[in-house]
C-alpha cells in the first residue's frame, strides 16, 4: 500500500504543508487500483461500456462474399483486344440472395448496392455511366477492372485480430464485432459504483428545499456520468455531517460495491467528515492536490473498498470526476489508466496563473475556432459546467496566458 498521509500534519503548521502535484497524484491512484478480474460473456448487441477480458477473432470475413459498392452493372472486364461491348441480360442481382447464375463473357447484369458479384463477373460500371434505355454498353476507358466492387474480407478476414483485451466498447465497436459475426463477447463484470452526498445543508429531489438547504445537485450529476461510462450505480442518497452515519453507510457496502463515490466533506473543516474517516478507519493514500478547482480531493480504502471522495463544490466534483475518478475506474474496470484526450487550440483570452498547481478553466470552442472560457472561474457557479463543452487544462508550470497563446483543450465528449 501507499504511504499514508499524516493528516495532523497537513491541517497544522505550515511546516510539512504539502499538496500533492497532480501528476504525483495520478501515478499514486494508477498503483494502488487492483483490477477487477471476473469475467463474463455477453450478448454484443447488450455490451456497449463493457471491457474486454479477452483478444477477440473474426468469426466470418466482412464483407464475407465479393459485392457490389453501388448500384449499377456487374461484368467480366475484357481482356486486352476483346471487345468492349457489353449485352445487358434482363436480370437484377440484389443483397440476400446467393448469385447462382453464371454470367457469360460479354454479358452484364443489373446489380444493387451490397448484391454479391455473380460468378464470371468482376468489375461494376455505376448505372448513371451509362445511357439509361440500352440493352448494351461500351465499358469506357476509364473504368479500371475491378472497379466499384469490394473484396471479400476486405475490411477484415475470418480468424484476423479485431480488438484487444482491454479495450472498452463503443457504439461503433458493437457494429464491427457483429459484422464478423461476434455475437457475445468476453467482457470483464461491469462495476457496481456508489454514490453517495454528505451535507446537512443538503435536500433530495422528493423534498422542499427550505430557504437554507440546497438541493443536492452532485447525485444526478456523478451517477448519470457514471452511467454514461458503462457503469453500474447504487444511488446511496444523502448522509449527514456525521461520521457514524457515514462509516456505517460505507461498512454496509462491503462486499456489494467495486467502489464508492463521495461528494462534500472531503476539506479540513470540523464538519469534514470523509477525509477524517478515510484517515481515522481506513487507508488515505491521496489527500489535498494542488489542482484548481479541486484541492480538498481524497482518495483512500475503508474495509478494503476505494473511496474517492469528491470536493462537495459541483465543480469541483465534476472537474476531479474526470481527471481522478474516470481513468481510476477504467483501470479496476480491466482496461487501461490513461491521459484525457485533448488538443492544443488558440485562446480568446489572457490571464495569470500562480505557479505550482495545475488549472481547469471551464471553456468551449468559439465560432472563429479559438478557445473561450466562463466570464467567472467562481467554483460555485454550476451553470459554467452548462455552458462549457470542456476544460482548458494549465499546467504547473504556466504563469502567463497571453490572447493567442496555445493551450491544451480538454472536450467533455471525449472523456
Ligand atoms: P463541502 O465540500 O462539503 O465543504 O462543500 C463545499 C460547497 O459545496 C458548499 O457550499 C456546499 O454547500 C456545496 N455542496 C456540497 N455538496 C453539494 C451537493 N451535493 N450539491 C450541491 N452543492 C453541494
Ligand atoms: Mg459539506
Amino acid at each position: 500500500m501507499t504511504e499514508k498521509v499524516n493528516i495532523r500534519e497537513e491541517i497544522g503548521l505550515p511546516k510539512g504543508f504539502y499538496w500533492t502535484p497532480v501528476p504525483k497524484a495520478l501515478a499514486k491512484l494508477k498503483s494502488c487500483i487492483v483490477p477487477k478480474k471476473s469475467e463474463k460473456k455477453v450478448k454484443t448487441f447488450d455490451s456497449m461500456g463493457c471491457i474486454l477480458s479477452r483478444n477477440v477473432f473474426a468469426q466470418r470475413s466482412s464483407p464475407p462474399l465479393p459485392n457490389s459498392a453501388v448500384d449499377g452493372f456487374a461484368f467480366r472486364y475484357p481482356k486486352d483486344g476483346e471487345s468492349r461491348i457489353i449485352n445487358v441480360i434482363s436480370h437484377t442481382i440484389s443483397p440476400g440472395k446467393f448469385p447462382n447464375e453464371k454470367i457469360s463473357k460479354g454479358e452484364g447484369v443489373k446489380i444493387l448496392t451490397g448484391g454479391p458479384i455473380p460468378p464470371g463477373t468482376d468489375t461494376v460500371i455505376l448505372k448513371e455511366d451509362i445511357s439509361k434505355q440500352t440493352s448494351n454498353f461500351e465499358v469506357p476507358t476509364k473504368i479500371k477492372k475491378g472497379e466499384n466492387t469490394r473484396n471479400e474480407g476486405e475490411d477484415k478476414k475470418a480468424g484476423e485480430l479485431v480488438l484487444n483485451k482491454g479495450h472498452k466498447l463503443r457504439s461503433q465497436d458493437l457494429a464491427l464485432l457483429t459484422s464478423v459475426g461476434v455475437l457475445d463477447v468476453d467482457v470483464f463484470e461491469r462495476l457496481n459504483i456508489g454514490v453517495l452526498s454528505t451535507g446537512d445543508e443538503l435536500v433530495d429531489d422528493n423534498k422542499k428545499a427550505e430557504s437554507f438547504q440546497i438541493y443536492d445537485s452532485n447525485r444526478p450529476m456523478i451517477i448519470s456520468k457514471l452511467q454514461s461510462w458503462g457503469y453500474n450505480t447504487s444511488d446511496l442518497g444523502i448522509v449527514r455531517d456525521c461520521e457514524e452515519g457515514l462509516k456505517s453507510k460505507i461498512k454496509s457496502s462491503k462486499g456489494k460495491l467495486d467502489l464508492i463515490v463521495t461528494t462534500g466533506g472531503a476539506s479540513t473543516g470540523d464538519r469534514d467528515f470523509v477525509s477524517k474517516l478515510l484517515n481515522s478507519e481506513g487507508d488515505l493514500i491521496l489527500w489535498r492536490v494542488a489542482i484548481k478547482p479541486g484541492r480538498p480531493f481524497a482518495m483512500g480504502f475503508i474495509e478494503g473498498i476505494p473511496i474517492y471522495s469528491l470536493p462537495g463544490n459541483p465543480v469541483a466534483a465534476f472537474v476531479c470526476s474526470l481527471i481522478f475518478l474516470k481513468p481510476s475506474l477504467d483501470l479496476l474496470a480491466g482496461g487501461t489508466f490513461s491521459e484525457p484526450k485533448s488538443f492544443l487550440v488558440k485562446t480568446n483570452f489572457s490571464k495569470s496563473k500562480k505557479k505550482g498547481r495545475r488549472e481547469f478553466l471551464r471553456a468551449r470552442i468559439d465560432p472563429m475556432g479559438s478557445v473561450e472560457i466562463f466570464k467567472s472561474e467562481g467554483s460555485g457557479r454550476i451553470s459554467s459546467l452548462s455552458w462549457s463543452d470542456g476544460l482548458v487544462e494549465l499546467g504547473e508550470d504556466v504563469t502567463k496566458i497571453k490572447v493567442g497563446s496555445m493551450v491544451k483543450f480538454l472536450p467533455y465528449e471525449l472523456f
